[in-house]
């Protein structure tokens, strides 16, 4: 059976292409890039290298690009860094109530260290109002942090508005663009950031690479203290191949972007139309138009996603029912709750991402399978019964 993967969101395959650039840094070119002598100084290039097209991708400095272990670290990075070099001018952050556990788990740790949280609510296709952020600002406010686009509904926020706000007040802002950045424009200037996260498992890179972008001027504390590498930003010795993996994964998706943002948007637009009319009591969660190209969540009244789930992977057929990291947990997503979806509609979501490889048969497939499987989960689902 021809196994089909639409949970890109979670993670992407590593392009071959990423793979063949990173093996000779496991061999041959395998120096210590604080080396002096040239085995470091290849090692090092090739960092220089891949920190110049990541730069690139998003209108930033080369200078302003640390290489981190994940998206998760860079945004730890941001928060902890932010606050606990700005301590003195004040205690307050503004987030939203739809980030990712790596901002909301943070922020409450960073609450637990005294400082306090205003968490923005979302409208029902969960955008933020920059109007609430401003409203939320007091004189104590030292950061704002809302995502750019949301991992499990796809929204794409008014990050540029957001930042307008911050640059008027003085406020640090960063945002969470894990699934952003390689998958849209991102222009670190127009949106007004002073702090990016990245990740590049999520662009076709390998797992456990990250970055953050740090505007020149943004005063920030060291994570992670120890030798004197990433200008003294983030010590330990860096992952030189996983770094330019990373930086040739920016390469192509930088070359194929407005082609993907097309094919993938109507893939997706497909797979929505297919299904809303092919299953009653059926919704599209997130943004119509504002959402990511590649990104479907949809719900599925009187039946349990991890049910549905399950069953699709029956069929070869791989979809999340909410974000990776809270699969394991039967808890109804955060961000589903935030949009205003009752316990029992958030219970039955299912979260399609297309990508590179997905093809009109793999849409085709899934438009053919899951209404079969729905009707079956409906038949002897104790939430239908109860409505009638
Ligand atoms: N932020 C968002 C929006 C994400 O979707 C993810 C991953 O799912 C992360 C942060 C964490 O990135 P990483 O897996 O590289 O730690």
């Amino acid at each position: 059976m021809k196994r089909i993967y639409l949970d890109y969101a979670a993670t992407t395959p590593t392009h071959p292409e990423v793979v063949q650039a990173m093996l000779p840094y496991f061999t041959d070119s395998f120096g210590n890039p604080s080396s002096i002598y040239s085995y470091g100084q290849e090692a090092k290039g090739a960092i220089e290298e891949a920190r110049t097209k990541v730069a690139n991708l998003i209108g930033a400095r080369k200078e302003e690009i640390v290489f981190t272990s994940s998206g998760t670290e860079a945004v730890n990075f941001a928060l902890k860094g932010i606050t606990s070099a700005n301590e003195s001018k004040g205690n307050h952050i503004i987030t939203s109530s739809v980030e990712h556990h790596a901002v909301t788990e943070t922020c409450k740790f960073l609450e637990k260290r005294g400082f306090s949280v205003t968490y923005l609510p979302v409208d029902e296709y969960g955008l933020v109002d920059p109007g609430d952020v401003k409203k939320a600002i007091t004189d104590k406010t030292i950061l704002i942090s809302v995502m750019h686009a949301n991992n499990e509904i796809g929204t794409i926020e008014p990050i540029a508005e957001i930042g307008k706000i911050a640059k008027e007040t003085g406020i640090y802002f960063h945002s969470d663009a894990v699934q952003t950045v390689g998958h849209i424009p991102v222009n670190v200037n127009e949106l007004g950031v002073d702090l990016v996260s990245m990740s590049a498992h999520k662009l076709y890179g390998p797992k456990g690479v990250g970055a953050l972008y740090i505007k020149k001027g943004t005063k920030l504390a060291p994570l992670i203290h120890g030798g004197e590498q990433e200008r003294r930003r983030r010590a330990s010795t860096e992952n030189v191949p996983g770094i330019v993996g990373f930086g040739k994964a920016v390469e192509l998706v930088q070359q194929e972007m407005t082609g993907e943002i097309e094919r993938l948007t109507s893939l997706r637009n497909r797979l929505i139309k297919g299904l809303l009319e092919r299953i009653d009591h059926t919704q599209l969660n997130g943004h119509p138009v504002k959402r990511l190209p590649n990104n479907a969540n949809i719900t599925v009244d009187f039946v349990e996603g991890e049910s549905m789930c399950l069953n699709l992977d029956l069929e070869g057929i791989c979809v999340s029912t909410g974000s990776a990291c809270s699969s394991p947990s039967l808890e109804p997503s955060h961000v589903l709750l935030a949009i205003g979806l009752p316990h029992e509609q958030a219970h039955g979501s299912l979260r399609f991402t297309v990508g590179k490889w997905t093809t009109d048969e793999d849409i085709e497939r899934v438009l053919e399978v899951l209404p079969r499987i729905a009707a079956k989960l409906r038949a002897m689902s104790p939430l239908l019964k109860s409505t009638k």
